[in-house]
C-alpha cells in the first residue's frame, strides 16, 4: 500500500495530470463525429442520432465499425458460404437440452437466419426453434 500511495501522489503532480487531461480530450474528440453542417465537434450523443450543439442539426449515427466492415461471412462444414434463407442439413447427431433429445445427422432445417454469436444459425428443425453452429451443418 505504501508504494501505491506514493505512486498516486506522484501521478497527481500538476504536469502529469495535465497530460492525462489532454489524452482524455483527444479520445473524447475522436469518438464523436463533426457536424456535417457546421463542422463543429460539440455533438450530443443520442441512441440513434447525433445532434449538433452549435447549429441544432440532427443526423443518423453511422453503424459501429464492425458492422461497417461488411456482412459477416458464415461458412458451413465444407466451406460453403451460408445466407439467410438457405436450408442446411446436420452432418452429425446433435444433443439438445442436456442430451434428452437428439437431432439426427441428416435432419434438414427450414430456411435459416444468420445471427450474431457463436451459434451463427437460427432455424427450425423437427419443429423446434434452435441455434446451430455452422460447423455442424452443410448447405442443403
Ligand atoms: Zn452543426
Amino acid at each position: 500500500m505504501t508504494v501505491l500511495n506514493h505512486r498516486v501522489q506522484h501521478w497527481n503532480g500538476p504536469s502529469v495530470s495535465l497530460s492525462f487531461g489532454v489524452g482524455y480530450d483527444y479520445l473524447f474528440f475522436m469518438s464523436k463525429p463533426a457536424c456535417p453542417m457546421c463542422e463543429m465537434n460539440e455533438v450530443l450523443d443520442h441512441p440513434e442520432k447525433w445532434e449538433c450543439v452549435t447549429c441544432g442539426h440532427e443526423w443518423e449515427r453511422t453503424p459501429e465499425p464492425e458492422a461497417a466492415a461488411g456482412p459477416r461471412v458464415v461458412k458451413d462444414a465444407h466451406g460453403n458460404v451460408l445466407a439467410d434463407g438457405d436450408c442446411v442439413v446436420l452432418i452429425k447427431d446433435l444433443k439438445l437440452g442436456g442430451g434428452n433429445q437428439v437431432l439426427k445427422g441428416g435432419t434438414k432445417s427450414k430456411p435459416i437466419r444468420l445471427v450474431d454469436g457463436d451459434h451463427e444459425i437460427d432455424c427450425k428443425m423437427d419443429g423446434m426453434a434452435i441455434a446451430l453452429k455452422a460447423c455442424f451443418v452443410k448447405k442443403a
